[in-house]
């Protein structure tokens, strides 16, 4: 990531969020922050410049991770947009990455993995990496951080220590909060939703972004599942209403999380 921003007319077309991008400047808005390894730009968004994002620990929000979970894309855009107006109404809110999918062939295929069959989610270069997986849906890749939508992750983190990642799922409605310091906000979420609150999924997850960011960098994350079709999910208009007052207060609470600690 740099600081060169990008021009208008290099946005994709159909963008469905076209509205909400237009209150952003070149410098925030990265319409292909990464290319996949089949090409696909994966775009990126922030509240500021690079050079002041270096200096703010902001909360780093990602949607989208697994292709086939809509529901993670949709809070993540909904986010963006709530974010975007609220700022442009004078609102001080934390200082904020946001990528809204960041799985986007898989996304397109409508699958979990990427496009070269690998669960991002376990592809963190963690200590407890590794090369076994329970079925094929979890492939790890080859090694650690083979996958260059994983490595732009490692570069943010790398570059800007957020005070706190938020990944955006769905599957069984939960809140997984992992570390200390992701407990005030994940009660926030787990509030507003009615969701259970975890400190762990409940199962192993090797190369996760919660077992690299917390349990390697000490950098809280809030994992959000949402309800997926197989659990009650109808219609994607649900998402938003019912985190909306918990990601809200999250973005208001101007604390740094202990991250300066
Ligand atoms: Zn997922």
């Amino acid at each position: 990531m740099d600081d060169r921003g990008n021009s208008p007319d290099k946005r994709p077309t159909g963008d469905t969020g076209t509205r909400s991008r237009a209150l952003l400047s070149t410098t925030r808005h990265w319409p292909c922050w990464k290319k996949t390894s089949r090409g696909t730009p994966i775009e990126l968004l922030a509240s500021m410049s690079v050079d002041d994002l270096r200096r703010s620990r902001p909360i780093l929000l990602m949607g989208g991770v697994h292709g086939d979970e809509p529901e993670g894309v949709q809070f993540a855009e909904e986010t963006l947009r709530w974010l975007l107006e609220a700022e442009a109404a004078g609102e001080k809110l934390c200082p904020w990455i946001l990528i809204p999918c960041l799985n986007v062939d898989g996304r397109a295929a409508d699958q979990r993995v990427n496009a070269r069959g690998v669960d991002l989610n376990r592809n963190y270069p963690s200590r407890d990496w590794t090369t076994e997986s329970k079925a094929d849906r979890y492939f790890p890749g080859p090694q650690a951080a083979s996958e260059v939508e994983v490595q732009g992750v490692v570069e943010l983190i790398r570059d800007f220590h957020p005070r706190l990642i938020i990944h955006c799922h769905s599957w069984e409605p939960c809140i997984v909060a992992t570390g200390d310091r992701a407990l005030r906000d994940g009660e926030r979420l787990a509030r507003a939703s009615g969701y259970e609150l975890r400190p762990e999924i409940g199962y192993p997850t090797p190369g996760s972004l919660s077992r690299y960011a917390w349990h390697d960098l000490q950098i809280p994350v809030i994992c959000i599942e949402e309800r997926d079709r197989h659990n009650g999910m109808s219609d994607l208009s649900e998402v938003w209403p019912r985190f909306a007052p918990g990601i809200q207060e999250i973005f208001r609470d101007l604390t740094d999380r202990g991250a300066s600690t």
